[in-house]
């Protein structure tokens, strides 16, 4: 094969590949040659898919249920989805406000291509997961982006984000529970900006991937909040991977005003079609069937959560702050950085897996050099030694 660089189109100049991924196929590499790898970088509950969710899965393949379905999705799920929404934030909706998506990734990009284009600005804000930039400048619009803060818990502040609004602003794009800092957009907060966003005609995107993962019973209704003040311009991206260990199924959905939903289905007939018709099936046994499963989870997270904060807070040079969902701590190693030993937090990320093989993901990955995310979607027992693990490391780096 020819050596030559291969010309791509211009939009490929823009788009970023995640740092991540060179740490993932070492660690690969390392676990194929036999070394007892501790992973740490999981974005992905490490719980089972819960067995009435499979077995709808697999009661879908012995009907034969298994050819191209409506394009938005079949209506038992969108009217589950729908129902969801309306008995947990009181949302008047219907399936005709509804997509099926492939995840929730599927969904945020609908909303990208559905409506920014070049010339507006859309404000989001980091440390952040990388995707929701990507896809804005994948349509050809400019991300603007507003920093949170390790001293504030990463609160995601409505003030920050309007004071990056400028006449060009398309959109807000709020991620609550936050990957990767675990941080939510506070109730308060949320009223002050559906206010002033619906004032300003804005956009608010709410990526809810993580909505059931919240702790310490923190009311977190952004859903009904936003809906009063601004139901006409508000689009909610959600999802079944988290919540339901539903990863590899590929389900999540977009809510919102029907001309959006409308667009998203344009799309997605011309690229997916529609969400596997299988895993259409157990996403409406998700939804519809006995949630008690997510909360047990969700106890687990939480137990995890704690041991991790306090191990971590043996060494106070691990400055963090206590994340309220989702799955993931992201400590700061600043204070083991220097510039004659370990430089970067990519750089300490990298020597970790090396020397103690622990895969974690360094804060270049969210735009925010001198972290690192932890996840806790591993059992106690790994949890314990890869954090002493790292300890240790970042000790002997010191
Ligand atoms: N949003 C955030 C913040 C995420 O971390 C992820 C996955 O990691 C997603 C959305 C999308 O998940 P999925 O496409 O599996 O629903």
């Amino acid at each position: 094969m020819s050596t030559q660089p291969i010309p791509l189109a211009d939009r490929m100049e823009r788009i970023g590949l995640s740092p991540t991924i060179r740490a993932t196929m070492e660690a690969d590499r390392l676990r194929r040659s036999g070394v007892d790898v501790i992973d740490l970088g999981a974005g992905e509950p490490d719980f089972p898919t819960p067995p009435h969710i499979v077995a709808a899965a697999h009661a879908a393949l012995d009907q034969q249920f298994t050819k191209y379905t409506a394009n938005p999705g079949i209506l038992e799920l969108r009217q589950a989805i729908a129902e969801r929404y309306r008995q947990d934030y009181g949302l008047a909706i219907g399936p005709e406000h509804v997509i099926a998506t492939a995840g929730g990734k599927q969904a945020l990009f609908h909303v990208a291509l559905s409506l920014f284009g070049p010339g507006d600005e859309v404000v989001t804000h980091t440390p952040g997961w990388p995707t929701i930039v990507e896809q804005i400048k994948i349509a050809g619009a400019t991300p603007v982006v507003v920093r949170t803060r390790l001293e504030d818990g990463f609160a995601v502040r409505a003030a920050t984000l309007l004071a990056a609004v400028t006449p060009r602003t398309r959109a807000i794009i709020v991620n609550s529970p936050g990957n990767p800092t675990g941080a939510l957009l506070d109730e308060a907060e949320a009223a002050l900006l559906a206010r002033e966003a619906a004032r300003l005609g804005l956009w608010v995107v709410l990526d809810l991937c993580y909505e059931r993962l919240v702790y310490d019973e923190r009311p977190h209704r952004l859903p009904s909040i936003f809906a009063e003040a601004m139901a006409d311009r508000l689009l909610l991206a959600g999802s079944a991977s988290k919540a339901w260990a539903m990863t590899g199924w590929r389900s999540g959905w977009l809510v919102g005003p029907e001309a959006v939903i409308k667009a998203a289905g344009a799309l997605q007939s011309h690229t997916t079609s529609n969400v596997n018709s299988i895993a259409q099936k157990a996403t409406v046994a998700a939804l519809t069937g006995p949630q008690a499963c997510v909360t047990e989870m969700l106890a687990e997270y939480r137990r995890r959560r704690d041991q991790v904060i306090a191990w971590l807070g043996e060494d106070a040079r691990f400055e963090c702050a206590v994340p309220q969902g989702a799955f993931y701590v992201f400590p700061s190693v600043a204070a083991f950085l220097s510039p004659d030993r370990l430089r970067t937090s990519l750089q300490f990320s990298e020597r970790l897996l090396a020397d103690e093989h622990v895969v974690t993901t360094a804060g270049e990955a969210f735009d925010a050099p001198g972290f690192l995310r932890v996840s806790y979607a591993a059992s106690l027992d790994l949890l314990k030694e890869g954090i002493s693990r790292l300890v240790r490391f970042a000790r002997r780096h010191a």
